[in-house]
């Protein structure tokens, strides 16, 4: 049967602040348990929050920079659950009046078509504890480092349609609140993970399926996989007659499996309050708006302006600018080289090399400028465009300079005009059969006549230099 997977995340981001949203404790990876804590985070009678004006720009910054409207005026209400890593009973988060609602972000067009995941809210709220089952099978011990470190909630209205556009949407998300400074959005410390509720229906149905939630994957191969093993369960369970129970789950990534944690809980199990500890969180419109003119620029924007500038094709355009460190990236490598010659090279061969690695340019050793300076070279024709990509393979990962690098491994290509007629007329002398079929009129048989130019320069002629004398010789 034919399933359309429906899928919408909820993304729990840490927010770069040097202390907590209501406590004055740092915030900190590493330390010992229970060394960045202060009495608030403890849950010590008579202490109160206060909030951490820093975290709540920052929290504007990555709302505006998804496009949602910022509120003048939200409440922060206490979300009430036991967990032995909650010490006040109760988190703090935003619930009935949140800070932003209404956003999108835009996903790298594929086949030109734009591709845009609605948002439905973003809220601040507190972290709660670590549990850690270490050592002893019946001990569990508690570190509240991370109790009360700033996050966002960034929850996104059910608009994806596969595993793969998920991990684009977080991949995206990551780079925007990247590039405004919100988060440092660090998978591995949990700065960035999320929560991935999953839904199917047959294509046209009008109404969603039941979902389920698979709660805290923390890297982007697990979001994937999470997902594809939970559609792989949905399938079974619909196909077999059976219903899906809406319910929480969890990974393993062990056995590549999702398992139902609990039963949903919801909204109403929670018993959310406005927390009378906080007063509202009022921001004016004309602060919010001194928030945006600080933004760095949006993808929106640099799409249009990389189309103006640079004269790329909108999807070109959209590809590079919907990731700001690409795009950056691009910008200064086309300083140096063409710029639609740099974009090709990033979109076809630089992409290409990314994805094999599942990494990010922030990842890669190669500078832009000697990457600009790569492409120029190819484009002068100083370097074949196959040894450049080959070069851009390696330097990639390892960085270098591309003149430095040809120059070393003797890689320059032959476009002396008189060398290569000189070699021209030795291939014509040696392969007197392939002459003839030519002049006969057979014309493949001039790609196996550069074929033989270029072995004997060891690839390193000017291809199109190599066709140009050939046929001039051949009276082609
Ligand atoms: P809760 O707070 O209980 O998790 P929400 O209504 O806030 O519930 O929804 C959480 C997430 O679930 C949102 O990202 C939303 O897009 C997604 N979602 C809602 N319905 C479905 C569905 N049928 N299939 C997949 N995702 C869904
Ligand atoms: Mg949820």
């Amino acid at each position: 049967m034919n399933w359309e997977v429906v899928i919408g995340l909820e993304v729990h981001c840490q927010l770069r602040t040097r202390s907590k949203l209501f406590s004055n404790a740092p915030v900190s990876f590493g330390e010992a348990p229970n060394h960045a804590i202060a009495a608030l985070d403890i849950a010590l009678p008579g202490t109160l929050p206060v909030l951490n004006g820093g975290a709540l720009e920052l929290a504007i910054r990555a709302a505006l920079a998804t496009h949602c409207t910022v509120h003048e005026r939200s409440i922060f209400a206490r979300k009430n659950y036991f967990y032995p890593d909650l010490p006040k009973g109760y988190q703090i988060s935003q619930y009935e009046e949140p800070l932003a609602t209404g956003g999108h972000v835009d996903l790298e067009p594929t086949d030109g078509a734009p591709r845009r995941v609605r948002l439905t809210r973003i809220h601040m709220e507190e972290d709660a504890g670590k549990s850690i089952h270490a050592g002893s099978s019946t001990d569990t011990l508690v570190d509240l480092n991370r109790a009360g470190v700033p996050l966002i909630e960034i929850v996104s209205e059910p608009d994806l349609r596969s595993a793969a556009d998920a991990a684009e949407y977080l991949r995206t998300l990551r780079e925007i609140v990247r590039a405004v400074g919100a988060s440092d959005a660090d998978m591995e410390k949990g700065q960035f993970r999320c929560d991935a509720n999953v839904s199917l229906r047959h294509p046209g149905d009008a109404r969603f399926g039941t979902r389920t939630e698979i709660k805290n994957l923390n890297s982007f191969r697990f979001v994937e996989a999470a997902i594809h093993s939970e559609v792989r369960r949905q399938t079974e369970i619909l196909e077999s007659g059976g219903t899906i129970v809406q319910a929480t789950m969890g990974y393993d990534a062990e056995r590549d499996r999702t398992y139902t944690m609990r039963i949903k809980e919801n909204a109403d199990d929670y018993r959310y309050f406005p927390d009378p500890d906080l007063i509202p969180v009022v921001i004016s419109a004309a602060r919010i708006e001194e928030i945006r003119a600080s933004l760095p620029e949006l993808s929106a924007a640099r799409t249009a302006r990389f189309i103006a500038q640079y004269g790329l094709a909108a999807h070109d355009a959209a590809a590079l600018a919907t990731k700001p460190a690409l795009g950056a990236w691009f910008e200064a490598a086309a300083k140096i080289a063409g710029a639609k010659s740099a974009a090709n090279w990033v979109l076809r061969d630089v992409l290409a090399a990314l994805n094999e690695r599942g990494a990010e340019i922030a990842q890669a050793k190669l500078a832009p400028e000697a990457f600009g300076a790569l492409v120029k070279l190819a484009d002068d024709g100083k370097v074949t465009a196959k040894n450049a990509r080959e070069l851009l393979a390696e330097m990639l990962w390892q960085g270098g300079d591309p003149e430095a690098l040809i120059a070393e491994r003797g890689l320059a290509a032959v476009s002396d005009t008189g060398a290569l007629e000189a070699v021209a007329d030795e291939v014509i002398a040696g392969n007197e059969k392939a002459v003839a079929a030519f002049r006969a009129g057979d014309a493949k048989s001039l790609n196996f006549l550069m074929g033989q130019v270029m072995r004997r320069t060891q690839g390193k002629a000017d291809p199109a230099a190599v066709r140009e004398i050939l046929s001039r010789r051949l009276g082609g």
